[in-house]
């Protein structure tokens, strides 16, 4: 899975509460750790459903 964070980000932190592993803030944005979202793909995708802007983007390899 690759995770791509679009520039809409308002750095909520929502994503980084569902999943800490792969998802950070810095700044007022959220950064992604990659080498984590292979083992946490579902909470990716709860990540990606809950971002209140919808900028989490996620694709299949
Ligand atoms: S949940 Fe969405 S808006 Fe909030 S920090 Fe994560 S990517 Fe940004």
């Amino acid at each position: 899975m690759y995770i791509s964070i679009l520039n809409t980000c308002v750095g909520c932190g929502a994503c980084a509460v569902i999943n800490p592993e792969v998802f950070d803030i810095q700044g007022s944005k959220a950064i992604i750790n990659t080498n984590r979202i292979d083992d946490t793909e579902d909470l990716c995708i709860d990540a990606a459903i809950n971002c209140p802007v919808n900028a989490i983007t996620l694709n299949d390899y």
